[in-house]
């Protein structure tokens, strides 16, 4: 029997089946359209999407389940809570701040936004990926209207200090979105507290289905006035127009209330899982580096940079250990990751690294063999690397 072991879970995680058995009566028996409340299918579809609206409110800490609207993914949360917040906000400035290691979703929108007119200033990371809290309270001017800096990255796992750029927001009176989807059932988050005034997520990143996701939009201290994107016939409050997908939105409510109910245990297993990787990676390979933050992380994240090794090699060599080398999108173009660029890696070292990122369903069985594949692949690589061969000998 072939072993496959599936370690890029930041990519895409598999469905939990409690979740898909939750789902599963939304699809031929109770089937109403959640808009279609004049009978009782409809009004059954929508109950569920109360329940999950619920769901998803609590998981996050928000006030009130009319601040949760149902998208098809984290791409267009952010391209409602950055194009929309810009709509809503234009008359009182045209300046955005961001950071330079955000996912293409966040970056793309406001590059966008750039090319109609508003300004765009993109905060540096340091070493570890984390922004620097008062260079952002410098780059605050009287036009700033939004503030986007996600919560965890998806290639290192970097945590940013949340509550503290929460802070700074709020004493500058400008508005603070955080892309959570690699965040959202991994760390403790919790909109109030942390200061957040939009915040999106995804379902296929957290166990539940792909093709739903979810945007938070504060209605209090203050409210956030978001235009929708989407226009028709007026679902989810004029924000989203469009029939609502009831058995992604039921997969999703399901998804965040097992993700959080579980949190402390299995984020305490997916870090000594990630950890223990590290550890018989590191113990069995010289030259290779973590690339993020040492402790700021997420429990199921390890990059590592494999120096003497190309990275794409690295991964046609084992095929059945899934893993990523730098983020989906940009290894099909096979740039180096922008993210590992601006940590200051070199082109070199940036194509030399793998993100290894775990799931509920890895064991440690997985583990070892990971280590085991892995390690020895690397050495076989090496012995047939002139460069390794020259830095041994001198
Ligand atoms: C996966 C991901 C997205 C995109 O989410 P979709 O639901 O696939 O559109 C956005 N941001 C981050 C940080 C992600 O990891």
């Amino acid at each position: 029997m072939q072993l496959r072991v599936y370690l890029d879970n930041n990519a895409t995680t598999p469905c939990d089946p409690r979740v898909f058995e939750a789902m599963r009566p939304y699809f031929c028996e109770r089937f109403g359209n959640a808009a279609s409340n004049s009978h009782s299918f409809g009004r059954d579809a929508e109950e569920a999407v109360v329940k999950a609206r619920e769901q998803v409110a609590k998981a996050i800490g928000a006030g009130t389940a009319k601040e949760i609207v149902f998208t098809s993914g984290a791409t267009e949360s952010n391209n409602i809570a950055i194009k929309g917040t810009a709509a809503g906000y234009a008359d009182k400035g045209l300046h955005i701040i961001t950071q330079q290691t955000e996912h293409k979703a966040v970056i793309d929108p406001c590059w966008y936004l750039e090319q109609h007119g508003f300004r765009v200033t993109r905060l540096g990371v340091g070493r570890t990926g984390q922004i620097n809290p008062n260079e952002l309270d410098n780059a605050i001017a009287d036009d700033t209207i939004l503030v986007s800096i996600m919560t965890a990255n998806n290639e290192i796992g970097t945590l940013q200090p949340v509550a503290e750029i929460g802070r700074i927001c709020k004493s500058r009176g400008t508005l603070f979105h955080t892309d959570a989807t690699q965040a959202v059932g991994k760390i403790p988050i919790d909109v109030e507290s942390m200061g957040i005034d939009l915040l999106s997520l995804s379902g296929h990143k957290i166990h539940g289905p792909k093709g739903v996701g979810a945007l938070y939009i504060r209605r209090k201290n203050p409210r956030v006035h978001c235009e929708g994107i989407l226009h028709g016939g007026g679902h989810e409050r004029g924000m989203r127009s469009g029939t609502l997908n009831v058995p992604g939105i039921v997969g999703l409510g399901k998804a965040l209330e097992i993700a959080v109910a579980g949190m402390e245990a299995e984020s305490a297993r997916l870090t000594r899982l990630r950890d223990r990787l590290w550890e018989g990676l590191s113990s069995r390979l010289s030259d290779i580096f973590l690339n993020g933050h040492p402790t700021e992380r997420l429990p199921n994240t390890a990059n590592i940079s494999f120096r003497y090794i190309e990275g794409e090699s690295l991964i046609m060599g084992f095929g059945d250990v899934a893993v990523s080398s730098g983020s989906a999108c940009s290894s099909a173009l096979l740039e180096p990751s922008y993210v590992l660029r601006a940590l200051g890696l070199s082109d070199e070292l940036a194509h030399s690294s793998i993100r290894f990122s775990l799931g509920r369903f890895n064991t440690p069985e997985d583990i070892e063999y990971a280590i085991e594949r892995v390690s020895t692949r690397v050495a076989k690589l090496r012995e047939m690397n002139p460069l390794y061969e020259m830095a041994q000998e001198s």
